[in-house]
C-alpha cells in the first residue's frame, strides 16, 4: 500500500480524479459481476419478482459513482492536508480490528441516518428514489440521490478524521461494504435455510432483511447488523425470533 499512497501524494487533482474514476467504476463492475455470478446460484430462493431495470436506474447509478468518487477526492486531499493522518505501521491484527470499529460505527450511523431519512420530511423525499424499488435489481445499491451518496461518503470520512487508520483497513472495510450492499439487494437468497438462522441469530443483515426494507419501508433500517432495529424495535415482525 506504500508506493500507491506515494503516488496520491505527489499525484495533482486530475491525476487523482482519474485514480478515483477507476477505483470507483472498478467497485461498481464488481458489484455488477457479483450480483450476476449470485444471480445463477442453482439452489437460489426467490424473495419476489424482480425490479425492472429503467434508463433512470442507470443513470442514477452513474451519478452515484461520480458522487463517491468526488468524495475519494476530496478524501485524498483531507489527507494530503493532514487531516486524515493513516497509520503507515500496522500489523494483520490491527487491520482486522480497524474493520471491525469501522464497521460498527458505521452500523450505528447507517441505522440513525437511514432512520433519519425515512422521518424527516426533507430528507424522505431524498431517499424517496431508493424506495421506487419494490423489490430490488442489480443497480438498486447504486439507485440513490447525490445527497445519499455524499452524505453517506462523508460521514465515512468523519469517522476515519477520528483515528489515524491503515489504508489497508480502510480498504477493506470499502469491500466489505460494496460486498454487504450487493448481497443486500439481492432479490433472492442464497443461503441454505440452516445458515440463513445463523446469521439472523448473529444478528447480521441479509439479504431478505433489506428485500422487506424495500417492501415494508417503515422496519428494517440495518444496514450490516439488525442490532439497532432488534434494540428500538423496528425489525420486522416476521424476524422477531430473537431471544
Ligand atoms: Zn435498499
Ligand atoms: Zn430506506
Amino acid at each position: 500500500m506504500k508506493p500507491i499512497l506515494e503516488i496520491f501524494h505527489h499525484a495533482g487533482f486530475m491525476e487523482i480524479t482519474v485514480y478515483g474514476l477507476i477505483i470507483n467504476f472498478g467497485i461498481y463492475g464488481a458489484s455488477l459481476g457479483l450480483y450476476f455470478l449470485l444471480s445463477r446460484f442453482p439452489w437460489k430462493q426467490e424473495l419476489g419478482e424482480q425490479q425492472p431495470v429503467n434508463r433512470k436506474d442507470v443513470l442514477l447509478s452513474l451519478i452515484t459513482v461520480l458522487c463517491n468518487t468526488v468524495v475519494f477526492v476530496f478524501g485524498v486531499y483531507l489527507w494530503k492536508s493532514g487531516i486524515i493522518r493513516l497509520d503507515k505501521d500496522f500489523g494483520f491484527g490491527q487491520v482486522i480490528l480497524e474493520v471491525l470499529l469501522l464497521t460498527l460505527i458505521m452500523d450505528f450511523l447507517m441505522y440513525v441516518f437511514h432512520r433519519s431519512v425515512h422521518f424527516l420530511r426533507y430528507f424522505r423525499k431524498v431517499h424517496e428514489r431508493h424506495h421506487e424499488h419494490e423489490s430490488t435489481n442489480l443497480l438498486s445499491l447504486f439507485v440513490l440521490h447525490p445527497i445519499e451518496s455524499i452524505g453517506f461518503g462523508l460521514m465515512m470520512l468523519g469517522v476515519i478524521m477520528l483515528f489515524p487508520f491503515s489504508a489497508v483497513g480502510i480498504s477493506l472495510y470499502l469491500v466489505l461494504n460494496s460486498l454487504w450492499g450487493t448481497v443486500g439487494h439481492l432479490n433472492h437468497s442464497v443461503l441454505p435455510q440452516s445458515w440463513l438462522k445463523i446469521a439472523q441469530k448473529g444478528y447480521l443483515c441479509t439479504s431478505e432483511f433489506h428485500y422487506l426494507h424495500h417492501q415494508n419501508p417503515d422496519c428494517n433500517f440495518g444496514f450490516y447488523t439488525s442490532v439497532w432495529d432488534v434494540m428500538f424495535k423496528t425489525i420486522h415482525p416476521s424476524l422477531r425470533t430473537h431471544p
